[in-house]
C-alpha cells in the first residue's frame, strides 16, 4: 500500500499558528504515536485539540519543529495528498452535492457491493434501499444528525488508510447510535492508528494513551489508568 503504510506519527518540538493568529496556538508539542495505537486528545474548550489534529492535515503553519508520518516530514507532502490519504471523521459532517455513491466514494475506488456493505455496517442501507439506493441524491437536510455521523463512518470505511482522525462532536447523537459508532470504530478500524478528540471519559478507557492539552501545551501523555 501507499504512504502512510504503518501510521506512526511524531511531533517534534512543534509550535504552530493560524495565518490570522499573532501568537502560537500550539506550543512545544512532543508526541510519539506508534502504528496501530489508539490515542485520545483531551482538554478544555479552546485548549487546542482541533488545532492539534489540524496540524496533521497541514491546516496550520508550523513556526517551529516538524511532524512526521511514517518517518516522512509532512511539510514535503502536498496538502491534497495528505487529506486524501488520512481518514477523518469531522466534528461537522459534510456532503458533496450529488448522490450516495459519490459521497461515500468520491475517488471512485470502490464497487457498489463494497459501498453497500459499508452502509449495511452502519445500519443505513435499509434506509437508502427503500429510496433510490446508491443513486439517492443527498440534499442538505435529508439525514438526521446521527445518520450523518454514521454516513461519515461508512465513508471512512471505504477510504483505505492506516490513520483515522476523529473530532468527536459535543452535540451528541443518541446513546444507541453512539454505542454503535464506538463498536464500529473498535472492530472495523482495529488495525489503524486512531486519534480521537474525546469529550466523554467513558469512551476512552480502553485507549492506549491520552494526551491532555492545556492552553496549547501538552501537559500529560500517558495510559488512561495512569491519569
Ligand atoms: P473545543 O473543545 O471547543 O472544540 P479545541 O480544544 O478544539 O476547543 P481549538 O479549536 O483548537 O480548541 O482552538 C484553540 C485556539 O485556537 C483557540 O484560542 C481558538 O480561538 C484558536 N483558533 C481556532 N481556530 C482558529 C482559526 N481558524 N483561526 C485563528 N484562531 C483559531
Ligand atoms: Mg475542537
Amino acid at each position: 500500500p501507499e504512504w502512510p503504510k504503518n501510521g506512526g506519527i511524531s511531533f517534534l518540538d512543534v509550535s504552530a499558528s493560524y495565518e490570522s493568529s499573532s501568537e502560537p496556538i500550539l506550543k512545544d508539542i512532543n508526541l510519539e504515536i506508534k502504528p496501530g495505537e489508539m490515542v485520545a486528545i483531551c482538554g478544555r474548550t479552546g485548549s487546542g485539540k482541533s488545532s492539534l489534529v489540524s496540524t496533521i492535515l497541514r491546516m496550520l503553519e508550523l513556526d517551529n519543529g516538524s511532524i512526521t508520518i511514517d518517518g516522512i516530514d509532512i511539510s514535503t507532502i502536498p496538502r491534497h495528498k495528505i487529506r486524501s490519504r488520512l481518514n477523518t471523521l469531522p466534528q461537522e459532517p459534510f456532503f458533496l452535492p450529488g448522490d450516495v455513491r459519490l459521497n461515500i466514494d468520491p475517488l471512485e475506488n470502490k464497487d457498489d457491493d463494497e459501498i453497500i456493505e459499508a452502509l449495511e455496517g452502519v445500519g443505513l442501507w435499509d434506509y437508502f434501499k427503500s429510496k433510490s439506493g446508491l443513486d439517492e441524491e443527498l440534499v442538505d437536510d435529508t439525514l438526521s444528525n446521527g445518520q450523518r455521523k454514521l454516513f461519515c463512518l461508512a465513508r471512512a470505511r471505504c477510504t483505505s488508510s492506516s490513520i483515522l482522525i476523529i473530532d468527536e462532536a459535543t452535540s451528541s447523537v443518541d446513546s444507541e447510535t453512539e454505542e454503535l459508532m464506538q463498536k464500529i470504530i473498535r472492530t472495523k478500524f482495529k488495525d489503524q492508528t486512531i486519534i480521537s478528540i474525546a469529550h466523554k471519559l467513558y469512551t476512552i478507557l480502553d485507549f492506549d494513551k491520552v494526551a491532555v492539552l492545556d492552553k496549547g501545551r501538552l501537559v500529560e501523555y500517558d495510559a488512561p489508568q495512569a491519569l
